[in-house]
């Protein structure tokens, strides 16, 4: 038996349990994991508390993120010891997931950690890191560089809004942080953002087009929040959306695309190559400020995952959990 966190769903009612899980019903896989930390992802505590569809197969560990050695493998790759992660590729939504002492698993979805990075700092940073890098590898690709103009941030105070303002400050772009938690100035300040906005100012539906405010965006947010960004993004600037936090719609203009020319850059990080997941790690373990890991992220044991959840959705988690497991 081992512990982990089960989701089940019995006559339409959806529970969740700490409890007990036997060895036997783990899932098919090449891999078992002894898993060491995961983390609470915005999707994890939607799947934890039942607040949004993240489940697709009951009953289900949750957890799409874990970091931890492998105990047995049928896989060459990895051999017993090895240290190992994963972020994604529907673990923790249609296989169970990294919310438990052990898991079973695909070889093809765990990495190495890159050079650099412990599996502790790999989850403080987990799917939220991994993601505002991808975002960040988006809007290098359009062509934005330091110097090009301001870089806004939304849903600054969570997870991808941390690490993109600390990433985008450590590679010299200037940042303004959009929060609803404007008690956080200082922390926003201290990760590298130069300026900070209150998100109400974008939260509402706005004009097909604004002011010529930034040179791109990092959006976690989506809804009218988005649509705001775009229309205030610069000529032939762009924005990279990853998130729905306030919204999963859009309820933008073609304003900003054809007559400013913005590119709005889509941003799924769940089922990335492992050649691109690859270079987003290295270049994690290249930029990552060690010191604002620690002052973004914070320890919790596996029995308060559910907790963390509904503290993440009443606005009480400032940037990341690391859940310790082993
Ligand atoms: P967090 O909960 O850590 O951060 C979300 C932040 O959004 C909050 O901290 C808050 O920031 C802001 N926010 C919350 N509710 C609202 C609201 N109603 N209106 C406006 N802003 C709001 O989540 P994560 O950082 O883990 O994830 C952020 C989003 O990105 C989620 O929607 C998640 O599903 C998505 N995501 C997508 C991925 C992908 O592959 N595309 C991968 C990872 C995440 P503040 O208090 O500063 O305003």
């Amino acid at each position: 038996m081992f512990k982990g966190w089960l989701i089940d769903k019995i006559d339409g009612k959806q529970s969740v349990a700490f409890t007990d899980i036997d060895e036997a019903n783990l899932p098919e896989g090449d891999v078992r994991v002894r898993v060491a930390y995961s983390t609470i992802n915005y999707k994890d505590a939607l799947a934890l508390t039942g607040k949004g569809p993240v489940v697709r197969h009951f009953p289900m560990v949750p957890g799409v993120d874990l970091a931890g050695h492998v105990e047995t493998s049928s896989d060459p790759a990895f051999k017993p010891g090895d240290e190992v992660f994963l972020n994604g590729w529907g673990v923790g939504e249609t296989h169970w997931g990294g919310l438990a002492e052990l898991a079973s698993l695909k070889a093809a979805w765990l990495l190495k950690p890159p050079t650099g990075l412990s599996l502790r700092q790999i989850m403080a940073l987990g799917t939220a890191g991994y993601t505002a890098m991808l975002a960040i590898m988006a809007l290098e690709k359009h062509g934005l560089k330091p110097g090009d103009g301001p870089i806004l941030v939304t849903g600054a105070s969570g997870g991808v809004g941390g690490f993109s303002i600390s990433f985008l400050a450590t590679l010299g772009f200037q940042v303004i942080a959009s929060t609803g938690r404007l008690q956080e100035t200082d922390y926003l300040k201290s990760l590298g953002a130069s300026e900070i906005i209150d998100r109400a100012e974008l939260a509402s539906p706005g004009k097909p087009l604004g002011r010529e405010r930034w040179a791109g965006a990092i959006d976690s947010v989506g809804g009218h929040t988005l649509a705001n960004v775009c229309a205030s993004t610069r000529y032939e600037g762009a924005v990279a959306a990853c998130g729905l936090a306030q919204g999963m719609d859009f309820p933008a203009t073609v304003a900003p695309f054809i007559l400013r020319g913005v590119t709005l850059y889509g941003i799924d990080s769940v089922y990335r190559t492992n050649e691109t997941r690859r270079v987003a790690w290295d270049r994690i373990a290249n930029v990552l400020n060690r010191q604002q890991l620690d002052l973004i992220s914070h320890e919790r044991p596996l029995a308060q995952a559910l907790q963390t959840a509904e503290d993440l959705f009443a606005g009480a988690v400032r940037g990341r959990v690391i859940i310790t497991i082993g």
